[in-house]
């Protein structure tokens, strides 16, 4: 089957044209910068294409996308629209999307105020050019819906759970899934006896405990701004911090998130870049900040994998995947190298050798097994969809 599946962002739609029978993605691409300077890039059957656009909102976008794929002769033979949603609030699983679902969806903007908005629009829209054809909403947060509520529930009052819906979502549960599936299969081992740590690390970073499948713990919560150091966002801090800078700097909620959101991370340590390439050269090449930047970076991804493993009774595998994951084989050495007290050693040929393209065991034999594999969100947004119709 042919599933076209968007990724509608704050800023920007993400496409792809997936073949579910041979699993490979026959035309993707993105309009980027929407509202300025918008533009499209995009490869399919017949060519690479990009062009300037003037994209003022996500409607016009998704409309450049279905010219695209009217040019490139595809638009006939898409059978079903999947779209990724990053906050899925109560569902627990992906669904098929109806008035109601989107109707739920716009409802808890306040939950992802960038993204929420613009799924229900992509929604909207893709009905409107694909009337006939069913579509199917996978949420980033569904995965995670299998926590247990010590591992859910914040120690607030609990009244802010239950009336305000304040807990831990967990969010990249797609990718979590899709590792983790993939995992088992190359342990060879069955799911109902398979416990996991997943690594995603891309510009948003999280770590998921897996037991049989399902998920138990995960280091995002309420946002995606909770858990490991990423890109920009400054993972967990203590809350106080928060507080205190209100005091002294006057900062007001706006300039406090934007702070934590675009400020933090590997840029806001390094003062260079949120880009791990760049980080990781700068400090080869003995960037004193670069360094301490990797360094925080790999030791808060260790201590929260230590984390993790309290949730397991025994840890088969460590997944490494997302642009980090599955490319630094520095971020997964040092990673690795900080949790020998769960019998990690590193098979340093392995780690160089293996990543993009790859799946790979980059641990030494009779250790633990640490692997690398590289996630495939649109698939399995695809399979989702076909699963539905
Ligand atoms: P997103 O979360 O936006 O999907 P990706 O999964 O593509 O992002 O991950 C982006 C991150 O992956 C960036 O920090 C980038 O520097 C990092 N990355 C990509 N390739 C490499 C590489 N060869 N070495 C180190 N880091 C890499």
């Amino acid at each position: 089957m042919r599933v076209l599946v968007l990724n509608c962002g704050s800023s920007s739609v993400k496409f792809a044209v997936i073949d579910t029978d041979t699993q490979k993605a026959i035309s993707s691409g993105l309009v980027e910068n929407i509202g300025a300077n918008s533009y499209i890039k995009a490869k399919g059957p017949k060519n690479g294409f990009e062009k300037d656009l003037d994209a003022a909102t996500h409607a016009d976008a998704i409309f450049a996308v279905q010219q695209y794929l009217k040019e490139q002769d595809l638009i006939e033979s898409i059978e079903a629209v999947g779209h990724r949603v990053v906050h899925g609030g109560k569902f627990v699983k992906s669904e098929p999307i109806t008035s109601e679902v989107i109707d739920y969806i716009k409802s808890i903007t306040l939950f992802a105020p960038l993204h929420e908005p613009a799924h229900a629009i992509g929604m909207e829209e893709a009905k409107k050019y694909f009337p006939t054809l069913p579509q199917v909403a996978v949420f980033d947060t569904a995965f995670h819906q299998t926590m247990p509520v010590k591992a859910f529930l914040y120690a607030i009052p609990y009244e802010i759970y239950l009336n305000q819906s304040v807990r831990r979502y967990g969010f990249h549960g797609t990718s979590h899934r899709f590792v983790s599936g993939e995992a088992i299969r190359l342990l060879g081992q069955k799911p109902e006896d398979t416990y996991l740590i997943t690594a995603h690390l891309g510009n948003g970073c999280s770590a998921a405990a897996i037991s049989q499948g399902k998920c138990v713990d995960t280091t995002m919560g309420f946002t995606p701004l909770e858990g490991l150091v990423m890109g920009t966002r400054s993972g967990s801090i203590d809350p106080a911090i928060l507080f205190f800078l209100n005091k002294t700097l006057g900062y007001d909620i706006d300039r406090l998130d934007q702070l934590l959101n675009k400020e933090s991370g590997l840029l806001g340590l390094s003062g260079l870049s949120n880009d791990m390439r760049t980080v990781t050269q700068a400090a080869a090449e003995g960037h004193e900040r670069a360094k301490i930047a990797l360094e925080v970076f790999c030791y808060r991804l260790a201590r929260e994998i230590g984390g993790l493993a309290m949730a397991l009774p025994r840890l088969d595998a460590l997944v490494f995947t997302g642009g980090i994951g599955e490319n630094s084989a520095v971020v997964r050495e040092r990673v690795l190298n900080n949790l020998t007290i769960l019998g990690f050693q590193l098979d340093a040929k392995k780690n160089a050798q293996n990543g993009k393209e790859s799946s790979g065991l980059i641990s030494k034999d009779g250790t633990p097994k640490a692997i690398i594999i590289p996630t495939n969100e649109e698939l399995l947004i695809a399979m989702d969809t076909e699963a539905f119709v």
